[in-house]
């Protein structure tokens, strides 16, 4: 079940997608007419199947052909996952920032960080510097940093 959080902001509509994306999403219905862009803040997406791969393709590639200009923002997990996979699975869309898990080497915390894809390229893909909230913890990153990242090298 997906539920969506609608924000109208000076650019355009900022939706917030939360929980799965599966063959019962109306993304048309759910959105509804489109002023300006459209930013789409993937944080709370836990899960998408592939019927609702192939629905979120079929409604970002009308966007794409209607000129409307898209940018992802806070893409979780699952959407990181598609984007290796597929590579077109942003549609022409901007993918702006993504979210990093890390865990913390001391206290077993596990976080994530939204990082800029802008600042990973221009550091060449590097995992940035995350830091566990409790002073003197420490944070490694938990994942394959070359799968991770994979959908954004050239
Ligand atoms: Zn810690």
């Amino acid at each position: 079940m997906l539920s969506i959080h609608k924000q109208q902001t000076k650019e355009g509509l900022l939706i917030e997608l939360s929980g799965t994306i599966e063959e019962n999403v109306q993304f048309e219905q759910l959105v509804g007419p489109i002023q300006g862009e459209l930013t789409v803040k993937c944080r709370a997406v836990t899960r998408i199947n592939s019927v609702g791969v192939k629905t979120w393709m079929k409604y970002f590639q009308a966007l794409k052909a209607q000129g409307v200009r898209v940018k992802f923002i806070e893409c979780a997990y699952p959407i990181i996952e598609q984007l290796n996979m597929i590579s077109n699975f942003a549609c022409g869309g901007e993918v702006v920032s993504i979210l990093l898990p890390f865990s913390c080497v001391a206290c077993q915390n596990e976080f994530v960080a939204n990082c800029k894809t802008s600042e990973l390229k221009a550091s060449g893909l590097q995992v940035p510097k995350a830091k566990c909230e409790k002073e003197n913890c420490g944070a490694q990153f938990d994942d394959d940093p070359e799968e991770y990242f994979y959908f954004l090298e050239d």
